[in-house]
């Protein structure tokens, strides 16, 4: 399908806008009115733009409180419709009017639509009703189309937008009953599930499809029922995106409209991933000692590059002497068909990363994530790379999560990024008080549970904290406690007694706990204990024990961690 973008969705003036659009693959553009209002050059010129550019101006919006006004204003329209046939558009937004002025009276509205759609038309353009969500008397999509249909003109029609229809909770089961091509356009947004006014929520929290909460693929199905030819058309307002490069949001756009198309034709499934082949940290030297007190030992050393496997049970972390201070560079995950993950992260604009490797080396296939992160996708091929590799028996069994600070402004990239590239799903999604701000937090995971991921990501106001960590299972959490406290202790990240003051208040816990700075929480399904280490460089560990299928993170003893961080917990 044809794919188009409002220019409102993503930042820059208009001329960065159009190139970044057109750069990103997108074959039309909604024009929104205020980048044009704003724009030096006169609608000739950035009409020109847009062929030179090879796209077409699919829309132009919005055309606010016109129908069902004590007077009818058409001289407003006409000024508007000049405009239009210098900028080479023809399909004009109305959306349904929010003025106090207006009377509710279908009737009156049709026929003002009608008369509005006879003036376009003797310039050659189409109109377009959409109801707005908040609409003073037209906010739901079947109530506009009602009003179309009575008005009974060829260049009359509705524009569908997903936002306005299912933030409302309306059945987009009844689009299947309007005839095509009375569907002038359709406009697609996502949204995270927010209990707040619907014109604040539209205004800054819309974001692309696949990146919130609504059925996308639900409701363009019912719409494709019709009949309807026109584009798919992201249409966001939010408040990241208006500040993030406009490039990158671009092609984040256009990664969403391809995975809503793989989605809708159920094909390109994601090679989903069946588990952490390793962690890749990078390291100055500093992290072997920290990991042996955890009981891994170096247990291998790739055959041509400073990288030495280090290993427990099922966890396998590489050591990367890059010369940079520790931090988590690369995730391995375990692939089916390695070749086929990355194709299909290609597919979804992911860069594909090169890989210099010696003869004999074992071939791996890796992409970068949005926040740099590279993603390998492997075989078993990789570990015959180090020799020997023999592993080695302990309580840690293999790696529960990661949790990766995401880019400022980026999270919702890259929330889409590893649910269509990996087939994670997302779970919970939260805001954590931190003691200088609020960090927001979504856990993504296969559906096996069996590679889980924690995006992270520091909002305005809160300090700066860079940190990832690697978390690790283990089957005897307070052993492992016991062991770190009596030989390691400066590599617990200390808890406070308050802390434990409440958790004693409000579970019967082991008093023991307390001593050793674990920490607990329970769900409905069972129970999570769980230890920090300091920070070293820009990573820390976690080790975790789920017992009795605890979905969660232990997110509500997060606030105490970053607390307890903050306070010095930082070799
Ligand atoms: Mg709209
Ligand atoms: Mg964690």
């Amino acid at each position: 399908m044809r794919k188009s973008i409002a220019t409102v969705s993503v930042s820059g003036t208009l001329t960065e806008k159009l190139e970044a659009i057109a750069a990103a693959g997108f074959d039309g553009v909604e024009i929104f009115e205020n980048d044009l209002l704003a724009c030096p050059l006169p609608p000739e010129r950035i009409r020109a733009l847009a062929a030179d550019l090879g796209l077409s101006i699919d829309m132009y919006q919005p055309f606010r409180d016109f129908e069902a006004m004590p007077t009818l204003d058409l001289r407003r329209a006409e000024r508007k419709f000049r405009l239009m046939e210098r900028l080479g558009a023809d399909l004009l937004l109305v959306c349904s009017n929010v003025s106090p002025q207006a009377i509710d009276d279908d009737e009156l509205a049709a026929e003002q639509l009608r008369l509005l759609a006879e003036r376009a038309a003797d310039h050659g353009i189409r109109i377009a009703y959409e109801a707005l969500a908040w609409g003073r008397h037209v906010n739901e999509y079947l109530h506009a189309w009602r009003i179309v249909r009575m008005a009974d003109h060829p260049d009359l029609g509705t524009c569908l937008d997903s936002f306005h229809i299912l933030s409302r909770g309306s059945d987009p089961i009844g689009i299947e009953a309007i005839p095509g091509e009375k569907i002038f356009f359709l406009q697609l947004a996502d949204a995270p599930l927010l209990a707040m006014d619907v014109l604040q929520w539209s205004r800054h929290y819309r974001c692309f499809p696949g990146q919130g909460n609504f059925d996308l693929a639900g409701l363009v199905a019912s719409v494709l029922e019709t009949g309807y030819a026109g584009p798919l058309s992201l249409e966001v307002f939010n408040d990241h995106f208006r500040q993030a490069d406009t490039g990158r949001t671009a092609r984040d756009g256009m990664r969403s409209l391809i995975a809503l198309e793989a989605d809708l034709h159920g094909v390109a499934h994601p090679v989903v991933p069946a588990g952490f082949a390793f962690a890749e940290l990078a390291d100055t030297g500093s992290l072997g000692g920290l990991l042996g007190a955890l009981g891994f030992a170096r247990t291998g050393r790739h055959a041509t590059k400073p990288v030495e496997l280090w290993a427990q049970g099922g966890a396998r972390l590489l050591l990367n002497a890059t010369g940079a201070d520790p931090a988590l560079i690369a995730i391995g995950l375990d692939s089916p068909d390695p070749a086929g993950a990355a194709k299909h992260a290609e597919s979804l604009l992911s860069p594909v990363l090169p890989r210099e490797r010696a003869p004999k080396e074992a071939r791996l296939e890796a992409v970068a994530a949005p926040d740099g992160t590279e993603i390998f996708f492997c075989d078993d091929a990789w570990l015959g790379d180090f020799s020997p590799s023999e592993p080695v028996a302990g309580t840690i069994t293999g790696i529960d999560h990661v949790a990766l600070t995401q880019p400022w402004h980026h999270f919702d990239e890259a929330a889409l990024f590893y649910r269509s590239v990996l087939g994670l799903r997302p779970q919970e999604s939260l805001e954590l008080p931190d003691p200088y701000g609020l960090l927001r937090s979504k856990a993504m995971s296969t559906q096996d549970g069996r590679v889980r991921m924690v995006l992270n990501l520091a909002q305005v106001g809160a300090a700066d904290i860079p940190w990832q960590h690697v978390a690790l299972a283990c089957d005897d959490v307070i052993g492992m406690a016991r062991r770190l406290r009596a030989e390691r202790p400066e590599s617990l990240l200390p808890i406070p007694d308050n802390y434990y003051d409440d958790l004693e208040a409000r579970h019967e816990v082991d008093p023991e706990l307390r001593h050793l700075g674990v920490l607990y929480d329970r769900d409905e399904h069972g129970e999570f204990l769980h230890l920090y280490t300091v920070t070293v460089g820009r990573v820390f560990f976690e080790i975790v024990q789920r017992t009795g299928g605890y979905q969660g993170y232990g997110a509500v003893n997060a606030p105490i961690r970053l607390a307890a961080q903050h306070a010095g917990g930082h070799h």
